[in-house]
């Protein structure tokens, strides 16, 4: 271990270590945190005391956790001559492997980085992990709010964290300016200021990577990377396709795209995949409100992740119990979200609900889920009961208030009372299966209107075309065929194969053209006369686009989809103009 000025290791624990790739986890570790500044004193007191308590219970003494207190913010300034991020600081967080701080105050003015910014920089923590889940009892806007349950995974090295920015009336802004209008003729006003967002393969891959791997890891359904892509395809666009490249190529095994879930297993999600799809970051935020139970994990760039974070945690409670995390490829710190709330300090007062969550994630990460279970299976109990701090109280009729550590009292005592954690997560699987089923039925049953609501942008003639194919033989009459075609309300049906295993197609237009231009008599005329053969067919996974330009080029009014030689549906120019008409230019994002 590191010698170190002011931080004490306990000598009692032991080193958490990386090996082969993945986080070992003694069972007396050494775990770091930082009090933080403002409300952050009260909050980590009695948040240290719910997570011992915990792990006391769930593991019988046989495990437990050494803390290690560092120093950052205003603690650290008075420890360490006026430096509010001290170097030892950042190297034991960073040799510690696992922390959690409460929030600090950022000097404001004298160049002081923001100490949140120093601390994402230094160690390289790459993803902001925000979980946003309901718990029983806690006030929210939503009709449904225990429908929530996602994993934000946010970008947070590049997009606009990558501070690209040049100031209007600047020389670096002019000369930005000119470059772009004179080099590559780019369009804009005068005095623009200008940024830059640079999204990058490796920045993306190794995000989603993680989210992806955070899926498999918590039994998760699907990751959705969240974009923009149809209106900035180079980096918001590029994020999509880079997100679906690291799916099939690293996680083939056990992810399928939306288009497989629909096209190969009509929607019923196999046993041991998750699907990764794709939304629109401005749906997603109707999604988010309206369809919440259909999301899991989320993979999102800096900004919309930003504005994504804080939209869904309004949702359930707010900043008070939003719990997060800073992670790197193995050094995570977890943190309490909101500010220091410095009017609240030191009145044991605030609810310290969100760092409480951050240690849930924090247990969760070092393979300590039954303590961290115990913690989110309490919480709802006492919150029900009424006993809340000074934020929820005043949205609760009847609520006791209390202080941040009497809350904390209440907690530990239904922990130490014991909890049935078997029944009550049987129970919570048991309402995930049919809550699953259910979708699945829908999905199943409705696949369009399903699309429609759950956001779902289609790419292909998979997702559009008319699967329940209306057939007739080469034998029947082509009378007979009008009667089929007249019974089932469409204006085309497909001929079975014939002898040489060729399909058919007998549209309303050839019996116009055909039998009656023709003078034929429908009721003696054979199907296997009139109908076009061999019939033109492209693949489920062509693009709408596509297929629209082959309706163009070759003047036909619909094309039928096949599957090695069979014919497994159909798609109309009145399928695409829905499309276009429902979705608008979004189908452009492929
Ligand atoms: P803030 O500290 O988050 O406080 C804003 C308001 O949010 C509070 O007045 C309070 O609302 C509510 N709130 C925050 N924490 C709460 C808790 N634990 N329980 C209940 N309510 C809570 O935001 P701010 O006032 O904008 O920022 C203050 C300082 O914090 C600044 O120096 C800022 O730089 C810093 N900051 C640090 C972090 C971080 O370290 N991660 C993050 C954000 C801000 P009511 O007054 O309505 O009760």
């Amino acid at each position: 271990m590191t010698e170190y000025r002011h931080i004490k290791i306990p000598p009692q624990g032991e080193k958490i270590t990386i090996e082969e790739g993945r986080l070992k986890v003694p069972d007396q570790p050494i775990v770091g945190y930082v009090e933080g500044d403002g409300i952050g004193p009260d909050i980590t007191k009695a948040c240290l005391r719910i997570w011992d308590a915990a792990v006391a219970k769930a593991y019988g003494g046989s495990r437990q956790i050494h803390w290690c207190e560092t120093y950052l913010g205003e603690k650290a300034s008075k420890l360490y001559d006026g430096n509010y991020c001290p170097d030892e600081t950042l190297q034991a967080l960073q040799e510690l492997v696992v922390s959690i701080k409460g929030p600090l105050t950022t000097p404001v003015g004298g160049g002081f980085r923001s100490l949140n910014v120093a601390l994402r920089q230094d160690l390289d923590l790459y993803a902001c992990v925000r979980p946003v889940r309901h718990y029983a009892g806690v006030p929210s806007p939503l009709k449904n709010p225990g429908k929530v349950d996602v994993v934000i995974f946010r970008e947070n090295t590049e997009d606009v964290y990558a501070g690209i920015e040049y100031k209007t009336g600047t020389p670096e802004n002019e000369k930005v300016a000119k470059f772009l209008r004179e080099e590559m003729k780019a369009r804009f006003f005068e005095g623009a200021g200008i940024g830059i967002k640079p999204i990058s393969e490796f920045g993306s891959k190794r995000l989603v990577r993680k989210a992806i791997q955070y899926a498999i890891d918590n039994g998760r359904e699907s990751v959705t990377l969240v974009h923009k892509g149809n209106i900035m395809k180079f980096t918001e666009g590029a994020f999509r396709n880079w997100g679906y490249e690291v799916a099939r190529e690293e996680f083939g095994n056990v992810t399928i795209t939306e288009e497989q879930l629909y096209n190969e297993y009509k929607g019923k999600q196999p046993d041991g995949k998750i699907v990764v799809k794709d939304r629109i970051a401005d749906i997603m935020f109707q999604m988010m409100l309206l369809r919440p139970e259909e999301f899991d994990v989320l993979a999102t760039m800096n900004l919309n992740g930003d504005y994504l974070s804080d939209a869904i945690a309004a949702e359930v409670g707010g900043v008070g119990i939003a719990p997060g995390a800073n992670i790197a490829d193995h050094v995570a710190v977890f943190e309490a979200t909101h500010g220091t709330a410095p009017k609240y300090a030191n009145l044991n007062k605030v609810n310290p609900g969100s760092l409480l969550f951050s240690g849930v994630m924090m247990l969760e990460y070092m393979g300590w889920k039954e303590a961290a279970d115990l913690i989110t299976l309490v919480y709802p109990e006492v919150v029900l009961d009424g006993i809340v701090t000074y934020d929820f109280a005043r949205q609760i009729d009847g609520a006791t208030e209390v202080g941040t550590s009497q809350f904390a009292d209440a907690l530990i005592e239904r922990i130490e009372g014991g909890v049935d954690v078997e029944a009550k997560r049987r129970a919570q699987q048991e309402q995930l299966a049919k809550e699953r089923k259910q979708r699945e039925i829908r999905r199943l049953l409705q696949p369009m209107e399903e699309m429609l609501d759950t956001g779902r942008v289609p790419h292909t003639v998979g997702d559009l075309m008319t699967r329940s194919l209306i057939t007739v033989t080469d034998g029947e009459t082509v009378e007979q065929a009008m009667h089929v075609m007249t019974e089932n309300d469409v204006s085309s049906v497909v001929v079975e194969p014939n002898a040489a295993g060729d399909w058919g197609i007998l549209t309303r237009r050839d019996i116009v053209t055909k039998i009656v231009r023709g003078s034929h008599n429908p009721a003696t005329t054979r199907v296997a006369d009139v109908a076009t053969r061999p019939v033109e067919s492209v693949s489920a996974e062509t693009s709408i686009r596509e297929a629209a330009r082959i309706i163009a080029d070759r003047n036909f009014s619909r094309l039928p989809v096949s599957q090695g030689d069979k014919i497994i549906g159909i798609v109309t120019e009145q399928d695409i103009f829905a499309t276009v008409d429902k979705f608008g230019w979004a189908v452009d994002a492929n």
